[in-house]
């Protein structure tokens, strides 16, 4: 019998918190789970899922225009209405935030809302009671991180953009990781003037470069203003009506002021500091290859430990972890290896294994298979966007290192790609797998020469 009231207790109801609670649950284990925001965490809430439903949106004005290519008119009155989406939106967090809080009651797992502090290493505070847990899972997620400049205070973030009372006219939006192109993709498709600001020369750093440049042509395509090798240096003006001054020199009029930077881990508060935790000097919980800290039954998981900040990876970390405290039969490890990501901006990027560069600098022996197209839709649509595919094979094994896309439903596409890599696929697989017709896939098993010239 347990001395400790519960057998697990989990700091944070995000994907990592809620997998990990609910497996622990199903597999025995007495547990609580505290939240102090939201359920679901940062993907159900201001991350992946609003995130996506709110790019359909931004590209039905895309789908209406190519629409009069296949004879649909169009002569209405249609209008964007932003209020309208956002509590549409809204209304379906609410729903998910339901299902989630019902998968945790009907596995056994005791709700607390509140934000819990270690009070020792066994014992968590939370709202004026104490509780204590045989093991403990930090599962907090990450914090979206603003720059610090004169007027940075003015600028909101992601957790902001969802909920806007109004849509501006125009946006600045700094930064030039997911975050950046996805929300940027989003506001110029709802109509918003839509410039993106980021410090290098060329934004998705550590993405394929040939990717990076057609993205950065595709989206100047459709609208989007970017300025590059910039920063802002201070965010002037009231709500609505900013000016944002520049480093070089430049000053752009602003309604809104996006600042897409980064998230650091969501440590703040948990009494950390009096246990003496091992973190890194960004705040990142430091763990060994079981998710165990310094401490050796408290657990931490997912973005707050500073790996791949992507919601499959922290499920996985929570199943493991389950396992690991309440199976009998020890897990395989989180195979962290190929992990398959998409960014959804528009067009969208899937993306699995070694870019060109990264598959070079390993000093293998590479050929790359690239096919640029335009999609057969846009033969009658009109759009002049363009779809990108790349393989990057080891030229000695014939292996897949690398597959990349830029076009339409690049992240479903890639998926597939993912599996048939983690399989161990050679580009002779993929020449013997027959095609689906007509579609854009059907290029990845079409590929036949490799390019003669680096790009
Ligand atoms: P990223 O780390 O992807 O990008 C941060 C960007 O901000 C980089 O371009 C970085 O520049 C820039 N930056 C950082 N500090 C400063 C600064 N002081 N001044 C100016 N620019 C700065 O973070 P995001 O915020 O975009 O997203 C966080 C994470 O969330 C992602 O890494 C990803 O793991 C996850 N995510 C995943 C999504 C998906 O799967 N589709 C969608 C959204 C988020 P530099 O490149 O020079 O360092």
């Amino acid at each position: 019998m347990s001395s400790y009231d519960v057998d697990l207790f989990v700091i944070g109801a995000g994907s990592a918190g809620v997998r990990l609670a609910r497996m622990a649950a199903g597999l025995g284990a007495k547990v609580a789970i505290a939240e102090d925001r939201y359920m679901g965490g940062t993907c159900v809430n201001v991350g992946c899922v609003p995130k996506k439903l709110f790019v359909y949106a931004s590209h039905v004005a895309e789908d209406l225009h190519d629409a009069k290519g296949f004879g649909w008119q169009n002569d209405g009155d249609l209008r964007f209405d932003w209020t309208t989406l956002r509590d549409n939106k809204n209304a379906e967090i609410q729903r998910l935030n339901g299902i989630y809080r019902n998968l945790l009651t009907n596995a056994g797992v005791e709700i607390l809302e509140g934000r819990a502090t270690f009070t020792s290493a066994h014992t968590l505070h939370i709202n004026g009671t104490s509780i204590s847990a045989r093991h403990i899972a930090i599962t907090t997620g990450s914090w979206p991180f603003v720059p610090q400049f004169p007027g940075s205070e003015k600028a909101i973030t992601s957790n902001e953009l969802f909920y806007l009372e109004q849509l501006p006219a125009s946006a600045v939006v700094l930064g030039g990781g997911y975050i950046a192109v996805e929300m940027a993709g989003i506001l110029n498709g709802l109509g918003v003037e839509t410039t993106l600001v980021y410090r290098g020369d060329l934004f998705l750093r550590g993405f394929d470069e040939e990717v990076r440049l057609f993205v950065k042509q595709e989206i100047e395509k459709k609208g989007i203003k970017l300025r590059f090798n910039d920063n802002i240096a201070a965010i002037e003006g009231e709500k609505g009506r900013f000016t944002v001054q520049m480093e070089s020199g430049m000053s752009l009029d602003s309604g809104l002021v996006l600042a897409a930077t980064g998230r650091s881990p969501h440590v703040d508060d948990l009494g950390l500091e009096d246990l003496a935790i091992a973190q890194r000097s960004n705040g990142e919980i430091i763990v060994n290859e079981h998710y165990q800290t310094s401490i050796e039954h408290i657990f931490a998981l997912g973005d707050v430990t500073g790996g791949a900040q992507l919601t499959p990876v922290a499920l996985a970390e929570g199943t493991y972890l389950a396992h690991y405290l309440f199976a009998e039969c020890a897990p395989q490890p989180v195979n962290y290896s190929l992990i398959p990501t998409a960014v959804f901006c528009q067009p969208n990027i899937g993306t699995v294994g070694l870019s060109e560069q990264q598959a070079r600098a390993s000093g293998a022996n590479i050929d790359v298979y690239a096919s640029e197209f335009r999609a057969l839709k846009h033969t009658l649509s009109g759009s002049d966007e363009r779809t990108l595919m790349k393989l990057i094979v080891d030229r000695d094994t014939d292996k897949v290192l690398g597959a990349h896309m830029v076009g339409a439903e690049a992240g479903e596409i890639i998926q597939g790609v993912a599996v048939a890599m983690q399989a161990g696929a050679r580009k002779g697989d993929f020449d013997r797998t027959i095609g689906i017709h007509p579609t854009a896939a059907e290029e990845f098993v079409t590929m036949r020469s490799p390019r003669t010239q680096n790009v």
